[in-house]
């Protein structure tokens, strides 16, 4: 969706409020496409004192496999994320400046990246998840295979070898 904030840089006291849907359907991450539903984004641009804000909230509902069992599952969570709008930076400006150039906001744009950059780079399906069994695995969460788990690996076995040698 695009906003048109010309007016909203022009007025003192202007407000935007807004609702969209942020479809995110064609992006994967964790090894899956975890927006499967659409990404419900409500909020307000405004112009205060002639500095000019968007704040909004970004609520999802989605699904993510984790990182050591593999499992699926649905997570619900909400960010909240704000930014000073600017035209054009000046040369002293610094810190966290959105430019808007042209008349119009890209807001998917702009959500589609402050989410992706609020996600983490793994997600596990709980903090204490045991992950599989390295030798058959099975998902050490559910049940506990018997393995015998001090089996080396075979990559830390060659490396031993090595050091042996020289
Ligand atoms: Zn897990
Ligand atoms: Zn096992």
């Amino acid at each position: 969706m695009f906003i048109d904030v010309k007016q909203l840089f022009e007025v003192e006291g202007q407000v935007i409020p807004f609702t969209h849907d942020l479809d995110m359907s064609a992006i994967e991450l964790w090894g899956t496409a975890p927006f499967d539903r659409p990404i419900h984004l409500s909020g307000r641009l405004y112009n205060r004192a002639g500095i000019v804000s968007i704040v909004y909230e970004a609520q999802m509902d989605y699904n993510l496999m984790c990182g050591r069992c593999l499992e699926r599952q649905r997570r619900a969570e909400t960010y909240r994320f704000e930014h000073v709008l600017v035209r054009q930076l000046n040369e002293e400006d610094n810190g966290d400046f959105i430019v808007v150039s042209g008349n119009q906001l890209d807001l998917d744009d702009l959500a589609t990246s402050d989410i992706l950059l609020e996600l983490p780079s793994v997600v596990y399906c709980r903090e204490d998840c045991k992950g599989l069994c390295p030798v058959c695995g099975t998902n050490l969460n559910e049940k506990d295979c018997g393995c015998d788990l001090k089996q080396p690996d075979p990559r830390l076995q060659i490396l031993s070898e090595f050091f042996k040698e020289s």
